[in-house]
C-alpha cells in the first residue's frame, strides 16, 4: 500500500533493492520517521541472483532469518570451478570451514527477495512508496535537504528530509549529481546472460552449487546458478572490449553461443534445456564514490560503488552497507548533528571490506591458484575462505596479501623464465 507524501520526514531513501530496504527497516524500527521512494511496482526483474555466507548475519539482524529458512529459495553450499578444458574442480563446501547454519546460503530470484525485503521495511514500519521516481536531490548550499519527486499521476512534489539516503542502485542519482563517480581502472567488465530450463542439475547439497566456468583462453567465465522451479541462471562475463566492443555489429544471442562453444565445461549441462527468457546485458565497469556520505546525504550499495559479480558480493555490500550507515543515521539524528563527519563514520571499514574482495578479484584475473596457494599455506586456508565468504570486515585476513604477492610474482617470474628459453 502506498502512504501519502508527507511534505517533511526524518529520513528520505531512494530506492527499494536490498540496500535501501535495509537502510529503512533498520531505522524505522528505532521509531525514526523514514519514507522510500521507489520508482518501479514490485516485484520487478534485478540481476544478483546467488548469495554468500555472511548475509546469514545481515538477515538476522534485519530480523529475516526465519523468512530465509522458510523460503522455497535454492539451498546453497558450496561454489565450484571448472577449468577451460572443462574440468571440475572439488566443490568447495563452507561448511567444512565454518561448522555452523551460516555456511548454508541461498540462490534467489531477486523479485522475490527484493519483494520480501520491501515487505519487511513495510512491517518494521517504514512508508513505502512504488511508482514513485525521485527527479533529483535538494541542496541547501552544500547540504541535502530533501528531494523532489513523481508520483504514478505524474504529479511533481518536494519532500523535505533531515537526511537523504541515495540507495538507487547503478542509477546512482547522487554520484552523477556530485561528480563522485570513481571507475576502475582494471575491471572493465560486462556482461551477458539469460535462464534455461532443464539443464543439468546435481543433486542433494550439491544442486544449489554455483559454477564459476571458465572458457577456452580464458577470456570470459560462466556464472552457472541454479534456481527454483527448474530454472538455472546461466551468465557470461569477460571484458567490455572482448565482449561487446569487438563484436558490435553481432546481436546478444550471437555473442551468447559464441562464448558456450569456447565452453566445454557448460555445453552438455545445457544441451537437453531449453531457453526461457530474453537475454539480458549489462556494462558493469566496477566503480565507487570518492565518499560514502557529506552534508545531510548518504550512499548505500550499488549508489556507492559496484564490484565485479565473481564472488557474488553485490547483495552482502549492500545489506551491510545499509546496516552501517542506518547506525550513523541514528545517530547523527540523536544528535541533532547529521553532518558530514557523523555520516562518514563507517566509511573507513566498510572500504576495507570492499577493498579485500576486490583483492580477490583481482588474483583471478590474474591467474592466481588458490588450490597451490593453500598448498604451500596451508594454515592460510581458513583466511582465504574468510574472503571468499564475505567475512571481511576484520583486519587479520590482510596477512594473506603480502604471501599472495610473493607467489604472484614467482609465477610470473617463472612464466617470463619459460618464456626466455
Ligand atoms: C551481471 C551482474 C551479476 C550479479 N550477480 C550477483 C550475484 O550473484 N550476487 C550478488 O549478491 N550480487 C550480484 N550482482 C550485484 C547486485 O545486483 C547488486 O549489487 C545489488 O542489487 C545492489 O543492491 P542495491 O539495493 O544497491 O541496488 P538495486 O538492487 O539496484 O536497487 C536499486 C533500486 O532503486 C530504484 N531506483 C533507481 N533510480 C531511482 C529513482 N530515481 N527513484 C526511485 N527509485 C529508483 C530501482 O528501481 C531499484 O529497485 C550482480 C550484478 C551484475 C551487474
Amino acid at each position: 500500500m502506498t502512504t501519502a507524501y508527507p511534505s517533511e520526514t526524518d529520513v528520505i531513501v531512494i530506492g527499494g533493492g536490498p540496500g535501501g530496504t535495509t537502510t529503512a527497516a533498520m531505522l524505522a524500527q528505532q521509531g525514526i520517521r523514514v519514507h522510500l521512494f521507489e520508482r518501479e511496482k514490485f516485484p520487478r526483474f534485478h540481476i544478483g541472483e546467488s548469495m554468500i555466507p555472511q548475509s546469514y548475519w545481515l538477515f538476522e539482524k534485519l530480523g529475516m532469518l526465519p523468512k530465509m529458512v522458510n523460503s522455497h529459495f535454492v539451498k546453497k553450499y558450496s561454489v565450484q570451478f571448472i577449468n577451460p578444458q572443462g574440468k571440475l574442480s572439488e566443490p568447495f563446501y563452507f561448511i567444512d570451514h565454518k561448522p555452523h547454519a551460516s555456511s548454508q546460503t541461498w540462490q534467489v530470484r531477486r523479485s522475490e527477495l527484493d519483494q520480501m525485503l520491501l515487505d519487511n521495511a513495510r512491517e518494521k514500519g517504514a512508508n513505502i512508496h512504488e511508482q514513485t521516481r525521485v527527479l533529483e536531490v535538494i541542496f541547501e548550499g552544500k547540504r541535502a535537504v530533501g528531494v523532489r519527486i513523481q508520483g504514478p499521476d505524474g504529479k511533481q512534489q518536494e519532500v523535505r528530509a533531515k537526511v537523504v539516503v541515495d540507495a538507487s542502485g547503478q542509477s546512482a542519482v547522487l554520484q552523477d549529481r556530485l561528480n563522485l563517480r570513481e571507475w576502475d581502472p582494471e575491471l572493465k567488465k560486462a556482461a551477458l546472460w539469460t535462464y534455461w530450463k532443464g539443464a543439468q542439475r546435481d543433486t542433494g547439497r550439491d544442486e544449489g552449487t554455483t559454477l564459476v566456468i571458465q572458457t577456452e583462453g580464458k577470456r570470459a567465465w560462466f556464472w552457472y546458478i541454479p534456481l527454483h522451479d527448474d530454472i538455472v541462471s546461466i551468465g557470461v562475463v569477460g571484458g567490455f572490449d572482448y565482449l561487446f566492443q569487438n563484436r558490435a555489429s553481432k546481436d546478444l544471442e550471437t555473442i551468447y553461443f559464441e562464448e558456450v562453444a569456447k565452453s566445454p565445461g557448460l555445453q552438455p549441462r545445457i544441451a537437453n534445456a531449453t531457453r526461457c527468457d530474453i537475454f539480458r546485458a549489462q556494462k558493469e565497469y566496477s566503480y565507487k564514490a570518492r565518499q560514502v556520505a557529506g552534508e545531510g546525504w548518504v550512499l548505500v550499495g550499488d549508489a556507492f560503488g559496484f564490484l565485479d559479480p565473481l564472488y557474488s558480493s553485490g547483495v552482502l555490500l549492500a545489506l551491510k552497507s545499509g546496516i552501517l550507515a542506518s547506525e550513523s543515521i541514528a545517530e547523527a539524528l540523536a544528535a541533532n548533528d547529521p553532518s558530514e563527519a557523523r555520516l562518514r563514520s563507517w566509511e573507513p571499514m566498510f572500504l576495507k571490506g570492499m577493498e579485500r574482495i576486490r583483492r580477490l578479484v583481482m588474483e583471478f584475473y590474474h591467474g592466481f591458484s588458490f588450490g597451490r596457494f593453500v598448498r604451500r599455506h596451508p594454515d592460510m586456508k581458513g583466511l582465504v575462505t574468510d574472503v571468499l565468504i564475505g567475512d571481511v570486515f576484520k583486519d587479520e585476513v590482510d596477512v594473506l596479501w603480502p604471501l599472495m604477492d610473493a607467489m604472484r610474482a614467482e609465477m610470473q617470474a617463472n612464466t617470463a623464465g619459460a618464456t626466455a628459453q
